[in-house]
């Protein structure tokens, strides 16, 4: 058997304007960018990827920005909301600091004893900060959000599902323990102190999720090189149809569509972010996996302008 796993690696998302998503991440979340690359499915869409300083698991937000992208519909089938992790007593510095960013801010509320922020990227994605008096120090930039107040990583994602029963066995094959129940919410947490939180919302009613703008596409749980293979036969025991594991260059991946709808991905911890570049230069640079360096005139001549923050993260 595996080893369980510590919490979430990634998590990517479909936007529009890489410039405004950008901007947002960076400038208003106070996320490093720390890589700046491009959709290896697709080359002429750039792959944003977020994160602490250095970008580690747990902590990156990556999107993949299509500039003419058609909204999604946020559903049943996908991760409908991606929660970050703040210090306990940050969440009226956050308020203050999203309105007067011009961001649709919701009012506060509290779940399960945590105070809660609600809100939504420049695509609509739905998006919560979760107050905890156990978020870890971590490693965040120092600027643009000062340091008592900045966004530790994530918290964990809230699944849309027409059934937690799709779900929750898988969750806990990977590690995972319901600790507490409300209403159509039931929570999951693994034992990491970042990502730790998966929310199964068992909601019927609401619309299918499509993809598009403003839609997850996919979370990714942290698994360690040596696990990876084992991790497969779980999910092919299962009755699960994984992918090979893929080469992502800084992780390894398997993908599976999990019976909720969900798309999962198992990512490894290792090699990360600053395999190919130095750790005070991360996102400064278009940054190709070797595979698709001898394309890098065509691959840039396609891709949007982007102009890359200046203000030192
Ligand atoms: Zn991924």
């Amino acid at each position: 058997m595996p080893t369980d796993i510590p919490g979430i690696h990634h998590v990517t998302a479909i936007g529009s304007d890489p410039g405004e998503n950008l901007a947002f991440y960076t400038d208003t979340l106070g996320l490093r960018l720390v890589k700046r690359s491009v959709n290896q499915d697709d080359t002429s869409v750039y792959h944003l990827f977020y994160g602490d300083y250095e970008g580690s698991p747990g902590t990156s937000m990556t999107y993949f920005p299509y500039p003419n992208a058609r909204p999604g519909q946020v559903g049943t089938g996908q991760a409908s909301t991606v929660q970050f992790l703040i210090p306990d007593g940050s969440i009226e510095y956050w308020r203050e600091r999203l309105t007067d960013a011009g961001v649709d801010v919701d009012e506060p509320t509290e779940r399960f004893g945590d105070a809660v922020l609600p809100f939504q990227d420049p695509d609509g994605l739905p998006l919560e900060l979760v107050a905890r008096t156990d978020a870890p120090a971590g490693n965040p930039p120092d600027a643009p959000v000062p340091e008592s107040h900045a966004i530790r990583g994530f918290f964990g994602v809230t699944l849309s599902l027409d059934s937690a029963d799709s779900t929750a066995p898988l969750l806990r094959e990977m590690g995972f323990q319901e600790t507490a129940s409300e209403g159509d919410r039931t929570r999951y947490e693994s034992a990491g102190d970042l990502g730790y939180a998966v929310d199964l919302r068992e909601d019927p009613q609401a619309p299918r999720g499509q993809p598009g703008a403003g839609t997850v596409h996919h979370v990714a749980f942290q698994v360690t090189q040596a696990d990876q293979a084992d991790w497969r036969e779980v999910l092919q025991a299962q009755g699960l149809r994984p992918t090979e594991i893929i080469d992502r260059k800084w992780f390894e991946s398997v993908y599976v569509r999990t019976r909720g709808g969900v798309l999962f991905e198992f990512a490894t911890e290792a090699p990360g972010y600053t395999v190919d570049e130095p750790l005070d230069e991360l996102g400064e640079q278009l940054i190709l996996p070797e595979w698709l360096e001898d394309r890098r005139a065509e691959i840039e001549a396609s891709l949007p302008e982007l102009s890359i923050p200046s203000t030192p993260n």
